[in-house]
């Protein structure tokens, strides 16, 4: 009723229409992206005037055109081979994606949009809308623009949906592991620790990394049962480290969920008492961007946290939003300067950058790790500039623990 349009029954019906007398068309998904908040807090009255605005402005560009709405702040919009509309498309998202004004008000309708291009055979409409939405799903992190579909985004999303439901049973059966990245002192060479790190074996199929799945199980909600089995696995072998004397750092990295679940930090401490490890051996890693998003909630349990001994880590220094200024109200230990930055030694901007780094962390008293450190210029750079610690393939990939104690231990 919002959008006085037909809704998604009539598209499917006539889609199929089309469809049977073998007509091609286009299919685009307009996704008014903060529509829903405008009516929450501008004004609800506005919602219908800014639609029938963009109604207006795609009816005013062709009268062939069909529009159906699919939900409030979603439509269909179907045209047909005689004329191409991308380019008007491309240029209404950019008009209403900068500010204009409407009644008293000024604001922004970014617009995210999916083109499926329907040649023929066997589809159903259903189905080739599905492609449309799909085609705008990839751009999850973009506010407006205009996204065409490919077999190979479907797939990718397959993938995505495949690993999100394969993640309870990874847990479950045991499919993940350990493995452990040395950190080294730059003054004499010497290990100071490792970093753990997740992996999972997914028997033939297609090996997916922490940094994705890690990510869709903190989406899903099944990040805490990665998390447990990650520090038991983990606490047993540091246990059996201990045992035998061997004394080093253990870095772990954690979520802001974890941390401000505070069953979770329960469950966690129990365990570091149950094996009798020593809590001044742990660093906690957080990524910067995280700390940035959630810092003020953080505050209190880092602080905590420090006060029994863990040591906080910065993750992924750089790639965040906080400034240098705005970081030193985090309570840290150790800054850890991302790999992108080592990648771009090179650049003299870059030096510099890192150069103020290190220097801003050290004034405050903090241990400053390069990460990703690959070639000996690398790390003779980093030296060079007073960093205190290195990781990276250049000293060691990371390792199942029987190899590092080959390498390192024994
Ligand atoms: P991170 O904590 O920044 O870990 C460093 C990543 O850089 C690791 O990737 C490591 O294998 C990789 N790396 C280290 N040195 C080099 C190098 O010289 N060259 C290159 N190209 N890469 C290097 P990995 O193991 O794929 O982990 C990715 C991220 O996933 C980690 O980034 C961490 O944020 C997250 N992660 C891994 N395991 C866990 C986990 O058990 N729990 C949580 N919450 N996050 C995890
Ligand atoms: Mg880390
Ligand atoms: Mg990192």
């Amino acid at each position: 009723p919002l959008t006085v349009l037909y809704n998604k029954n009539k598209f499917y019906m006539d889609a199929k229409k089309n469809i049977e007398k073998e007509l091609t068309f286009t299919i685009y998904s307009v996704k008014l992206t903060n529509l829903d908040s405008i009516g929450k807090y501008v004004d609800p009255k506005l919602v219908e005037k800014l639609i029938s605005r963009i109604i207006k402005d795609f009816k005013d560009e062709c009268k062939k055109i069909k529009l159906y709405s699919y939900y409030d702040d979603e439509f269909i919009v179907m045209t047909f081979p005689q004329c191409n509309h991308t380019e008007f498309i491309v240029k209404l998202g950019e008009k209403y994606a900068s500010s204009f004004k409407i009644d008293s008000f000024e604001v922004r309708l970014p617009m995210k949009v999916g083109v499926y291009e329907y040649l023929g055979g066997k589809e159903s409409p259903s189905k080739i809308l599905d492609k449309a939405r799909i085609a705008y799903e990839q751009a999850s992190e973009q506010e407006y623009g205009i996204y065409f579909y490919s077999k190979k985004i479907e797939e990718e999303m397959k993938e995505i949906f495949e690993i999100a439901g394969s993640i309870p049973d990874a847990v479950k059966n045991k499919d993940l592991y350990l493995v452990y990245q040395p950190k080294v002192r730059l003054e004499d060479n010497s290990l100071d620790g490792v970093e753990i790190l997740s992996r999972w074996d997914r028997g033939s199929k297609k090996p997916v990394g922490p940094n994705v799945f890690i990510r869709i199980a903190e989406e899903i909600g099944q990040i805490k049962e990665i998390s447990q089995y990650v520090m038991e696995n983990a606490f047993k072998q540091i246990a059996k480290w201990e045992s035998k004397n061997i004394v080093m750092n253990y870095a772990i990295n954690v979520t802001a969920r974890e941390l401000l679940d505070v069953e979770f930090v329960e469950w966690a401490e129990d365990l570091v008492d149950q094996y009798d490890l020593d809590r001044t051996h742990f660093e906690i890693e957080l990524t910067e961007r995280v700390l940035c998003q959630e810092g003020d909630k953080l505050t209190s349990i880092l602080k905590y946290l420090r006060s029994l001994g863990y040591k906080i880590s910065v993750d992924d220094f750089g790639t965040g939003y906080n400034s240098l200024a705005t970081i030193g109200e985090i309570p840290f230990d150790i800054l850890k300067i991302d790999k992108y930055f080592i990648d771009r030694l090179d650049r003299m901007e870059v030096r510099e950058l890192i150069k103020s780094m290190i220097s801003y962390a050290h004034r405050l008293n903090k241990v400053v790790v390069a990460e990703g450190i690959e070639t000996k210029d690398q790390l003779d750079y980093m030296r060079r500039l007073g960093c205190d610690m290195a990781q990276g393939y250049y000293f060691s990939k990371p390792l199942l623990s029987e190899e590092f104690e080959k390498k390192y231990l024994f």
